[in-house]
């Protein structure tokens, strides 16, 4: 299965994203600050990740916009997590080098939907294996 790396400051959410995530087989790893998701970047590379916006202190879009100048990481995924729902707020996001945001409290069924999105062509290459 898959594997997400979880960015959330907030213990109660990371946990809540991890569980469900689980509870759908994926593989889960998870950080709760921009340098715990640096490291585990570097370690065991993620198919997707689920990034909240604000990490305590931190901005999560650093996250992404050093991802993408890594060439080993600026493919891959990353989704948005935020309470921010504006459009110009989404903007940003996605100019940050996000693939896609969804908006906090996270329905899980539009999480669904975007994560079968974004890791369809990964599932395709390894249905052709
Ligand atoms: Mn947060």
């Amino acid at each position: 299965m898959p594997r997400i790396l979880v960015v959330e400051d907030n213990a109660i959410n990371r946990e809540l994203l991890c569980d469900w995530l689980e509870a759908q087989d994926y593989e889960v790893l998870s950080a709760e600050d921009l340098g715990g998701a640096q490291r585990l970047l570097q370690g065991e590379q993620p198919d997707a990740v689920l990034l909240d916006v604000q990490l305590g202190g931190e901005d999560g879009l650093s996250l992404a916009v050093w991802m993408r100048r890594q060439p080993e990481f600026s493919g891959i995924p990353v989704i948005a997590v935020t309470a921010h729902a504006m459009v110009t707020e989404q903007q940003r996001f996605l100019q940050a080098g996000c693939n896609a945001c969804i908006s906090k409290p996270v329905d899980f069924k539009l999480l669904s939907r975007e994560l079968d999105k974004w890791l369809a062509p990964l599932q395709n290459r390894h249905s052709r294996v």
